[in-house]
């Protein structure tokens, strides 16, 4: 069976480059104990500290791309930036980026601009809000639609899909969802994968849960949502939070 897979998003923590290395440090070696993908997705000027010919297990993230490679784009950091520090999978449509003002579009150019350069883009995608008549699943599956058309079947399962419910995410968060939940709407963004790219496509696509997990709920999440893996915010700045995490992935 395929190893599950942490994706642990720093955000914009921490605020020292002693303190980021230390925690590439402990995730490293927590990666290494257990049978479970790490990857640490630090703020980008961090990412050059990622001593990338020294650690064997632990992979690096980016938590953002530029839908453009190279050039004149002030501000931005592209993939042949990235590429050299190691940097081999990227979080794209984070609903904090998305309540900035990232537009569908936009986000399916850095999917098509990472996968062109080799880099796995982890996809987020999450209703605001779940209503009691199910509208929530008909948001989901457009937004299912929409990328899908923008990734070709030999492609699709380079992609990863997080579903991150986005009043499950960060600090101001309603909470965890129930893992019933998760494993719901898991087959249901499943079987949208499977009509559009048939079976054994879709059954390789690795889809995430993220939102709220900690070393409390994690273990239940692994056993009953039938998960790839998680995305973790909160979570990945606490040695033995991850470390929990990582080792219920790992059963
Ligand atoms: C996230 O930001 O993607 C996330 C899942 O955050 P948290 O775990 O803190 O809810």
């Amino acid at each position: 069976m395929r190893e599950k897979i942490v994706i642990a998003n720093w955000k914009m923590n921490p605020s020292q480059a002693k303190d980021a290395s230390s925690l590439f440090s402990v995730s490293n070696q927590i990666s290494k104990r257990y049978k479970t993908t790490v990857v640490v997705c630090p703020p980008q000027v961090f990412i050059s500290l990622f001593p990338k010919n020294r650690y064997k297990k632990l992979l690096l993230g980016a938590q953002d791309i530029s839908t453009k490679e190279t050039g004149a784009f002030t501000g931005e950091i592209g993939s042949s930036v990235l590429k050299p520090f190691g940097v081999s999978y990227v979080i794209v449509g984070h609903s904090e980026r998305r309540e900035m003002g990232e537009s569908r579009e936009v986000i399916a150019e850095k999917i098509k601009t990472a996968l062109r350069n080799k880099i796995t883009p982890v996809l987020c995608i999450g209703e605001n809000k779940r209503d009691g008549e199910g509208h929530f699943f008909h948001f989901l599956k457009e937004e299912i639609l929409f990328f899908s058309r923008h990734i070709s079947k030999k492609d699709v399962n380079k992609v990863i899909i997080a579903y991150e419910p986005v009043w499950a995410v960060g600090s101001k968060s309603k909470g965890v969802m129930s893992s019933q939940d998760i494993h719901e709407t898991i087959m249901f963004l499943r079987k949208i994968l499977s009509d559009k790219f048939g079976n054994e496509s879709a059954s390789k696509i690795r889809i995430l849960y993220g939102g709220s997990v900690d070393h409390k709920n994690s273990s239940e999440i692994a056993k009953v949502s039938g998960c790839g893996g998680l995305l973790l915010g909160r979570a990945s700045l606490s040695k033995d939070q991850l470390e929990n995490i990582v080792r219920n992935l790992s059963k």
